[in-house]
């Protein structure tokens, strides 16, 4: 079977999508989970332990507290409240901890910091998996046993008002609610104002027992202007009113009905220094959790320091004191301060309830869960506990009692701190077949890329894939049937859950198909290659190929970018790494256009004996390149013979500035955006212009980017296509300046802020009707046969939409980095690619470093916590999944993407001949894809590593996105290339 290298590089990176996915699931481990899935009244309470008479203490306790109101703020960091700016700003609070009848903690929650799986950790006080992540955006509803569930199945009526994504989770739960969505991020007044309203009223009422409260304003301004900003003290302060005046209610009530009531003022997790969330730095773990209730009796003189628990702990909490069964996958143990005032009998009889459920969860997901230290000790402690029962019934002395009662107290405190530390430690179980599976497809396809190298790259751009011929057939079917016996062996005989098991027959049996077929491949490969092997020993390899020195700077830095994966700083800091290698890259190029400029044309023999050379990577490439090499014809990005000498005077001394031009743009952009992770608070341009006093010089900064952006854009365009951006561009404007980022002159301050939801749409129609232009003409070049030009302008046409796309979608601070990203694409084609002649795989390399580069220079990061979710809300009223995770991901990776389509529009504008575009097609399958097999690895070797969650995975995540990425753009390459050879 012949195929095209295109296609067939297309093929390639289409499975390795497959692979990656299947990796990815088997990696993001499934988390602890309690295995009776069934109701949850049905399994009565644990009864009191006893030793000879039976306890008559079977039922579950009453409940502590009669009312309960949970205030969570969102991203309220714990020096917020027990810091300077507490008693700066939360004077009432403040008061409550340091003596008042309160007891406080920093609870440590886990990342992803990210709100609905903080939620979730909360209410059900289990862990939920890292992969929670991605579903963040659309938040199904909960399904795992929870304190909210097992409220309302007690009976418990419950209000809440806030951020949505509890409505969400708990879509049948609440008597009355109103959600206020969180996707707006610019406001951070009516988000919270929406909430305050009802308080009043619903504070008079008594017809509730629960009141959910959840403020996202302060979530907002860490968003929009960081935690330094002077925002966050009103923010801080009006919180603080709220408490007083919910707290204040809630005592009067007391009054009333002589129960008491609890007040949990909490928050979901931290921001960092720069005013996001989502990883694990100390900021963003750290929150305040404080639970204020009359029942909590304190000595005057009294002060503790908050002590460190962890955020799963309240859940536990709750259920007892709201009197109902604890959540049965919750890892948590209860907030001892919460019960110590309690009786005796009483704190024991919790702590055993907590307990029990504990070591039951431990047996069901631990089998070798006798042996685990903390099982032994509340064995122990529940030992102890019915001797206490039996010393109380019986009556005997006081003394003896509260001893032997404090013993086992102490007992069961240690059994629940070591169960609950060991069950969090469960969490990171890996699916080891899946990951297996995965990772061997993903080799199998980097390794048949890297065999093809010398067919694909040939002139021809054509290779053979031998899947038919009996030999094959043969080693095939064999392949297959052992692949099948293994699966069933591995899957009868596995006891943890897997995934890959888990598919069905058909879908197993088809990527074991897949598997079988590639090793086929693979070993055709390896075969042909020993045959031209021999073929070389005959004939002496050609004296005249050599490297280029751009070929071993692109060869060596794509070596060192691979090897950088597997230290967790290079991938916090991977900006650095590519800023670093651009740099490199352009003064390669200088070097060389001084070099022919001064030399004249003494390198021409170099260069055509280098001929399609490209940045191959492996030795066996190298030897069929020297070869065959007779037969490789070199290929031209110019079939005039052109170079540096033909340029006209002054495009000469254009052409040898043009590298500092290049490096100087980079340096700007670099300030433009911080981003890392130890850099990352260092201010910036982009914190600049975006602070509320420097609303003018954005707005003129912006208008100027998109005058640029039009005016580098339009010079290829149709007519149409010139009118069509134009208006696009100035409906950007327009939309910036209805949600409030960008002044018109004649406005002094933006008063009435909109969603801007006729001007996004009206530039989405403008993007759309660009990119029907643009394929409309490339199908006319395909009907009348071999117009070039309609085709380039074609081309030119999806790839100037794509950029008023990247315009709408980009925060105006970032515009001068789609500027200078068109502004580089220009000069390079004008001064460096056309005149010097490279061919189409260092291009393509180019192109793709320089997508990277750009990714950071956007100031996206390898942590989950920059991507501006807000772009996937752009001209959206309300979420809707496809559209919103669309545009989130085209913002997120517009460098890579805007790249790529130039390249596509490059080659096809400039070259003759056709194979070039296989052959950049090719090479950008192979230069994704070898990063992407590479960390696939490491991840694995590096899975009991300690920064596995907060630094690699997340990386796990953009990499997996990046070749899903990839496979798309390869496949709009391998779709252009079609058109090419028809027409
Ligand atoms: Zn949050
Ligand atoms: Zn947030």
């Amino acid at each position: 079977m012949r195929l095209g290298s295109g296609t067939f590089a297309a093929c390639c990176v289409v499975i390795e999508v497959l692979g990656v996915a299947l990796f990815l699931r088997g990696f993001f481990p499934a988390p602890v989970r309690s295995s009776s899935r069934t109701e949850h009244q049905a399994e009565p309470p644990a009864p009191e332990p006893s030793t000879g008479a039976s306890s008559n203490w079977t039922k579950l306790p009453p409940p502590l507290f009669s009312k309960v109101v949970i205030m969570l703020i969102d991203a309220l960091r714990d020096d917020f409240v027990f810091g300077s700016k507490g008693v700066k700003f939360m004077p009432y609070t403040t008061y409550l901890v340091e003596k008042g009848a309160s007891h406080s903690f920093v609870a440590e929650a886990k990342p992803p910091t990210v709100t609905m799986p903080r939620i979730k950790a909360l209410m059900t006080g289990s862990l939920p998996g890292f992969i929670d992540v991605v579903r963040n955006l659309n938040s199904p509803a909960l399904l795992e046993d929870n304190v909210i569930t097992q409220a309302k199945a007690a009976g418990k009526r419950m209000i809440f008002y806030g951020d949505e994504t509890w409505v969400k989770l708990f879509p049948q739960h609440f008597v009355e609610y109103d959600g206020t969505t969180s996707f707006f991020v610019s406001d951070y007044t009516e988000v919270d104002d929406n909430v305050t309203r009802h308080l009043d009223k619903v504070l008079k009422r008594g017809d509730w027992d629960v009141l959910i409260l959840h403020y996202l304003g302060l979530d907002h301004i860490g968003h929009i202007s960081g935690p330094s900003s002077p925002l966050i003290g009103h923010k801080l302060s009006e919180m603080d009113n709220i408490l007083m005046k919910i707290h204040t209610s809630l005592l009067s009530e007391e009054r009333e009905n002589l129960s008491p009531n609890l007040l949990v003022l909490c928050g979901d997790h931290g921001m960092s220094e720069t005013g996001s969330h989502g990883a694990s730095s100390m900021e963003e773990v750290n929150t305040p959790l404080i639970l204020i209730s009359s029942a909590f009796e304190r000595k005057p003189g009294d002060i503790r320091h908050p002590k460190h628990v962890q955020q799963t702990d309240l859940a536990a909490t709750l259920a007892i004191g709201l009197g109902l069964p604890i959540p049965e996958n919750s890892v948590g143990s209860l907030l001892f301060p919460s019960i110590e005032g309690r009786p005796v009998r009483e704190q024991l009889r919790f702590l055993h309830l907590n307990a029990v459920q504990l070591s039951k969860l431990l047996q069901e997901n631990v089998p070798s869960y006798k042996k685990e230290p903390g099982f032994e000790q509340f064995k122990m402690a529940e030992r102890l506990h019915g001797n206490w029962i039996r010393l109380y019934l019986e009556e005997s002395t006081s003394e003896v009692l509260f001893n032997l009662g404090t013993k086992v107290r102490r007992q069961y405190l240690d059994a629940l701190r070591t169960l609950s530390l060991s069950l969090s430690r469960q969490v990171a179980q890996y699916d080891i077949y899946s990951m297996l599976v995965g990772t061997v497809m993903v080799l199998e396809v980097l390794t048949l890329l890297l065999l093809s190298i010398p067919q694909a790259l040939s002139s021809k751009a054509e290779l053979e894939v031998p899947l038919w011929s009996p030999v094959f057939s043969l080693l095939f079917y064999l392949m297959f049937l052992v692949l099948s016996a293994l699966h069933v062996i591995v899957c009868t005989s596995a006891e943890s859950s897997c995934y890959f098991c888990g598919l069905s027959w058909l879908m197993a049996g088809g990527v074991m198909v897949l598997i079988s077929a590639l090793l086929c491949a693979v070993v055709s490969a390896l075969a042909k290659m020993f045959a031209s092997g021999k073929l070389l020993s005959k004939n002496p390899a050609h004296p005249n190929s050599r490297w280029s020195e751009l070929d071993v700077v692109i060869l060596l830095g794509t070596m060192g970018h691979v090897l950088s994966l597997g230290a967790s700083s290079f991938i916090e800091e991977e900006h650095q790494t590519w800023y670093f290698l651009v740099n490199t890259l352009c003064l390669a190029l200088c070097h060389e256009i001084y070099r022919n400029c001064f030399l004249g044309n003494d390198c021409e023999p170099r260069r055509c004996s280098h001929g399609e050379r490209g940045f191959v990577n492996t030795a066996p490439a190298l030897q069929d390149r020297s070869i065959g090499h007779d037969e490789l014809e070199p290929h031209r990005v110019s079939k005039s013979p052109t170079s540096l000498n033909t340029l006209r005077g002054w495009e000469k001394w254009m052409a040898m500035a043009s590298p500092w031009v290049i490096l100087t743009c980079c340096r700007l952009l670099r300030s433009l955006n911080q981003t890392g992770v130890q850099w990352a608070h260092r201010p910036d341009l982009g914190h600049w212009l975006t602070s509320s006093d420097h609303k003018a010089e954005l707005s003129v900064l912006a208008a100027l980017s998109l005058i640029m952006i039009f005016a580098l854009v339009q010079r290829r365009c149709s007519l149409t296509s010139k009118v069509a951006m134009a208006l696009g561009l100035l409906g950007v404007y327009c939309y910036r300046a209805a949600i409030g980022n960008v002044l018109f002159p004649w406005q002094r301050d933006s008063k009435d802020i909109s969603k801007g939801l006729i001007e996004a749409r009206f530039v989405h129609v403008f993007v759309l009707g660009i990119l029907f232009t643009g394929t409309k003409d490339l199908l006319k070049s395909q009907v009348i046969a071999a117009d070039f030009t309609i085709k380039t302008v074609g081309l030119w046409e999806i790839y100037s939409g794509l950029v008023l796309l990247a315009a709408l979608l980009f925060r105006p601070h970032n515009l001068p980095v789609l500027v200078f990203s068109l502004l580089i694409q220009t000069i390079m084609t004008k001064f460096i690619w056309k005149p010097l002649r490279h061919d189409a795989a260092e291009i393509t390399v180019m192109h793709y470093w320089f997508g990277q580069a750009f990714f950071y220079f956007q100031g996206n990061s390898n942590n989950i916590a920059t991507v501006d979710i807000s772009a996937g809300f752009v001209g959206l009223d309300t979420y809707v999944e496809v559209p919103a995770v669309f545009l989130t991901a085209f913002a997120t990776f517009a460098g890579p993407v805007l790249w790529a389509s130039h390249l596509v529009s490059f080659l096809s504008s400039e070259t003759s001949s056709g194979s070039a575009l296989s052959h950049a097609c090719f090479c950008y399958a192979l230069i994704c894809s070898f990063p992407v097999s590479a960390y696939i690895i490491l991840v694995t070797s590096l899975r009991y590593h300690l920064f596995i969650w907060s630094v690699f995975s997340p990386k796990l995540l953009y990499e997996g996105m990046h070749i899903l990425i990839t496979a798309a753009i390869c496949v709009f390459f391998t779709a252009m290339d079609q058109t090419n050879t028809k027409s």
